[in-house]
């Protein structure tokens, strides 16, 4: 557990949160802020700050849990579709530095905004990444 950690103290049961799963290695809670009806988020219980730090057996898992959940979600609330969104640093909005996942049931009529306006992949930019691998 990390010092001074919220989502450490929530996925280990030191503070409450309206709890939906739990296994050894996980925590999966109701969001306190939702976007949309059924917004849960999925915390490990070993602390790391973001997906860099996460170690593999974790994130592995993670993927399989969010699916379960997912599809319990969508299907017990009758959502229309569901966004797995997850943060890392705050330039990409992360707001509390233990990993985490949001699954965000998604409605037809509903006010959640997943959107960027869509760029140009240019010839430089390409080669660029390409590089990189
Ligand atoms: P992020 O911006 O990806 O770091 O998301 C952090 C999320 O944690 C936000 O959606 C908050 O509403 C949520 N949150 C923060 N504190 C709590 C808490 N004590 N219990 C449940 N959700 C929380
Ligand atoms: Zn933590």
């Amino acid at each position: 557990m990390a010092e001074n950690c919220i989502f450490c103290k929530i996925a280990n049961g030191e503070i409450p949160a309206a709890t939906l799963y739990e296994d050894e290695d996980f925590r999966v809670i109701l969001d306190l802020n939702p976007a949309a009806l059924g917004h849960a988020l999925i915390l490990p219980k070993a602390h790391a700050a973001n997906l860099f730090e996460l170690p593999d057996e974790t994130a592995a898992k993670a993927l399989v849990l969010a699916k379960k959940i997912s599809g319990k979600l969508k299907d017990g609330l009758h959502a229309d579709g569901l966004n797995v969104v997850q943060n890392n640093g705050e330039a990409a909005g992360q707001t509390v530095f233990h990993f985490h996942m949001h699954l965000i049931p998604r409605y037809a009529d509903d006010t959640v905004d997943v959107k960027w306006k869509p760029g140009t992949l240019t010839d430089a930019d390409r080669e660029k990444i390409l590089n990189l691998f």
